[in-house]
């Protein structure tokens, strides 16, 4: 039944792991649909239209909001960021549970409008490790990289918000605290692997 399907909101400030992590699960969770996001930021080397985003432009984005396409969206970072709603309503629909990497604006937003959303914030060991996550990563400029950890204490603000908290210091240990937390409350429409 749509209605016991789950969705599982994952937020993190820039850096923190949260791609790695919701790769990981993806990988786990074979029937796990991805929301797959649209965005006006500009693809990031070895990023996929239609896999990891789709990359749209301002205009067709601002004419997503009015023709009421997203969920929820937000101005993260200086870029529009949109959930689709047709995405989440199909999977709810066909009793997929899916997961969702957003920022805290639009995990606000998708907990008002599905208020049975499993929400998980990701933290850093430290404001310092951040910064060198992002900067080892290697694909973002400095200016970018400022305006990301300037936004990351606002970001960590709010992490009482959310259902769960795990901390990724050791990434086999995080993975195994978002698998458990997506094993406890999904999986029950799914049919047998
Ligand atoms: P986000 O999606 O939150 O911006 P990423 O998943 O891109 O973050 O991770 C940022 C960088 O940190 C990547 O280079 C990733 O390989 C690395 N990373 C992720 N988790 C850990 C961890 N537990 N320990 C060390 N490095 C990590
Ligand atoms: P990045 O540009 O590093 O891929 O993502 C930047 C931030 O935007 C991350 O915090 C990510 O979770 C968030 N984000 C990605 N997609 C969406 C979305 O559809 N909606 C919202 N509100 N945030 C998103």
């Amino acid at each position: 039944m749509a209605a016991q399907s789950c969705l599982f909101v994952v937020s993190a400030p820039s850096g923190a792991g949260k791609t790695t992590l919701c790769r990981a699960m993806l990988r786990r969770f074979p029937k796990l649909a991805y929301s797959v996001s649209y965005t006006t930021r500009p693809p990031r080397r070895g990023e996929r239209h239609g896999v990891d985003y789709f990359f749209i432009s301002t205009e067709d984005f601002r004419k997503g909001i009015d023709a009421g396409a997203w969920a929820e969206w937000a101005n993260v970072h200086g870029n529009y960021y949109g959930t689709s709603l047709r995405q989440i309503e199909t999977n709810l629909a066909a009793g997929r549970d899916m997961l969702l990497d957003i920022d805290v604006q639009g995990a606000c937003q998708i907990v008002e409008k599905f208020p049975l959303s499993i929400t998980i914030f990701i933290m850093p060991p430290s404001l310092e490790v951040l910064a060198e996550r992002i900067r080892a990563r290697r694909t973002d400029s400095r200016a970018v990289i400022a305006r990301r950890l300037a936004n990351a204490r606002r970001e960590i603000a709010k992490k009482d918000c959310y259902r769960y908290c795990i901390v990724n210091d050791r990434l086999d240990a995080a993975k195994e605290s978002l698998a458990a937390v997506i094993a406890r409350h999904g999986g029950r429409n799914r049919k047998a692997e």
